[in-house]
């Protein structure tokens, strides 16, 4: 179809001076935006009738009745020649539906209140907020939930409930720990400790990372200096870096002040970053890898298998290390194609000159495994949880003195 017949159709209308487009009370399908001429909305108050606005080229009306599908809260009527464009019901819902949950609550609770304020101001009806039905009910439910662990997590950030602990990454073969992976842990004073699976998450979508991120970089390279110190060794230091943080303009000259403030040698240092980031072009991974390395950092591709692990970047991106996803260490001992699987990735990582790393490794017959397929390193229950800083200290000189 052509512009000009879809413009005739269906996207575009035009009425006549003194023309009515709806009248108050007419069930509502569409919205519109003003091309040409000009519009007045008015609303009778009793036998009066108010002109509430007159609009012209650029502007919208009738969106609140398309939006929640019910009638026309005032007229609109054409003042002169007026062509508009259409916005029909389903262009609104749909955008409305794929929208983020906050979102959807924050418009749902505009437009009772528009409701209810229109209901008073005309003086009928019982004034009454309208319910919800029990779907929209469990959607608000979960987007309160949602911005209320926002606020808390706000709040953990700056009241320092945060706290970084340290998984030991042992070298297969005599179980010594060779570095640490920090992993975040929120203790919250009522709700306990509260796993990172469900905050990071929102961390994400709402930008906190950020300074998340940054805090857990600075501490993990201060207890990366402490670590090497206590134990009177090199030892490394693995920390997880999210999409977001990359994004950031000021990333690489914050890790470079990190690492100079720190005293950290940055060759102990492991960003591990997961498929995703490569995949976001826009953040020009490249370039912030490269960043990242010419710092002396290297670099780590996290949970390797679960994302859409295409090749090519381990050809595109100069990485260094892979961490095989614990679901395939998992499913080794399940069924015989897991085990291939993980087979088949030390052998291409260790043919492109890569580091492998299993995370979970829970029993001794992953270690065996893992170790027959020439994987030297590993990070798993087997060996131990994260801990606490001390306690990790005591754990790696009492196996390393083993
Ligand atoms: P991840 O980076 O894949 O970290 C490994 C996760 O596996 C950790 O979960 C660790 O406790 C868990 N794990 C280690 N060994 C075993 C095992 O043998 N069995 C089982 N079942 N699990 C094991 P954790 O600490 O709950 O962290 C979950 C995820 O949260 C991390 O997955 C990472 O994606 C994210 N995360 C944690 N800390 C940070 C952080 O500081 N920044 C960012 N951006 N993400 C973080
Ligand atoms: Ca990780
Ligand atoms: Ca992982």
């Amino acid at each position: 179809m052509t512009k000009a017949t879809l413009d005739e159709v269906t996207v575009r209308r035009r009425f006549g001076p003194r023309e009515v487009i709806f009248r108050e009370r007419d069930k509502a399908s569409e919205a519109f935006i003003i091309e040409s001429g000009r519009v007045e909305i008015s609303t009778d108050v009793g036998s009066e009738r108010k002109v509430l606005a007159i609009l012209g080229p650029g502007e919208m009306f009738g969106e609140m009745a398309a939006l929640d599908g019910t009638e026309r809260s005032a007229t609109a009527v054409a003042l002169q020649d007026t062509e508009l464009t259409l916005i029909v019901h389903e262009q609104l819902r749909s955008r409305v539906e794929a929208a983020e949950p906050i979102l959807r609550l924050l418009l749902r609770v505009i437009l009772n209140r528009f409701r209810h304020e229109q209901s008073l101001f005309r003086h009928v009806g019982n004034g009454g907020l309208e319910t919800v039905d029990m779907a929209e009910a469990e959607s608000s439910k979960l987007a309160i939930d949602k911005i209320k662990l926002e606020s808390e997590l706000r709040g953990a950030l700056a009241r320092r409930e945060l706290e970084v602990y340290y998984q030991p990454i042992v070298r297969l073969s005599e179980g010594v720990t060779i570095g640490f992976e920090a992993l975040l842990r929120w203790r919250h004073p009522e709700l306990g400790n509260i796993p990172p699976e469900k905050f990071i998450g929102l961390a994400e979508e709402t930008a906190l990372i950020v300074p998340i991120g940054r805090s857990v970089l600075s501490r993990a390279c201060r207890d990366l200096v402490s670590f090497q110190e206590r134990l009177g060794r090199e030892v490394l230091m693995s920390v997880n870096v999210s999409g977001r943080q990359f994004a950031e303009p000021s990333f690489l000259s914050e890790l470079k002040t990190v690492i100079d403030e720190t005293r950290v040698n940055p060759r102990s240092l492991k960003l591990e970053i997961t498929e995703g980031v490569l995949m976001d072009h826009r953040s020009r991974p490249l370039g912030w890898i490269e960043g990242c390395k010419k710092l002396g950092a290297s670099i780590a591709l996290d949970d390797f298998g679960t994302g859409f692990s295409s090749l090519s970047y381990l050809a595109s991106f100069p990485i260094d290390t892979l961490k095989i996803d614990r679901s395939f260490v998992r499913a080794m001992g399940l069924d015989p194609r897991s085990l291939k699987i993980v087979r088949a990735i030390n052998q291409l990582a260790h043919g492109i000159g890569l580091d492998v790393v299993a995370e979970g490794i829970e029993e001794e017959f992953q270690r065996r495994e893992l170790l027959l397929m020439g994987c030297e390193l590993g990070q798993g229950f087997l060996f131990s949880e994260a801990v606490p800083f001390e306690q990790a200290v005591n754990q790696a000189s009492s196996i390393a003195g083993a």
